[in-house]
């Protein structure tokens, strides 16, 4: 991949170097995307989608979301309130909205080196 993948660029807050990412939104919003706990790996899920359109946001609703992500390839746990992080120093860049909030945030944020999973297990959440 090259550099013009990463159209956009912002200076970390913490080691002030230059975060190059994407965003992405695909053909009708990527709601909802949750990102890992230790990178910045997103994922997003059909199943997770149809949850959201069959059901008004709550929190109880981002509960069960929550309590069926998988981990995520590198060790970490995808989970709602996670964000973005600098990949130089892995500073946390945080949200301007509060989870319930971001369960329709069609925008993912796709910093240099991440990967967006896209149903990773199929159109269904993992097995127990
Ligand atoms: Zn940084
Ligand atoms: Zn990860």
């Amino acid at each position: 991949m090259g550099i013009s993948d990463y159209p956009y660029s912002m200076q970390c807050s913490s080691c002030s170097k230059t975060i190059r990412y994407m965003r992405y939104s695909g053909m009708s919003g990527m709601s909802p995307h949750f990102y890992c706990d230790r990178c910045s790996n997103i994922i997003f899920r059909d199943c997770d989608l149809k949850l959201l359109y069959e059901n008004e946001p709550s929190e109880e609703l981002l509960e069960r979301i929550a309590s069926t992500l998988p981990n995520c390839p590198c060790g970490g746990q995808f989970a709602p309130g996670n964000n973005p992080k600098c990949p130089h120093c892995h500073t946390e860049h945080p949200h301007q909205h509060d989870p319930l909030a971001r369960l329709s945030d069609p925008f993912v944020i796709k910093v240099e080196g991440a990967d967006l999973l896209i149903n990773p297990y199929g159109s269904l959440p993992p097995p127990e």
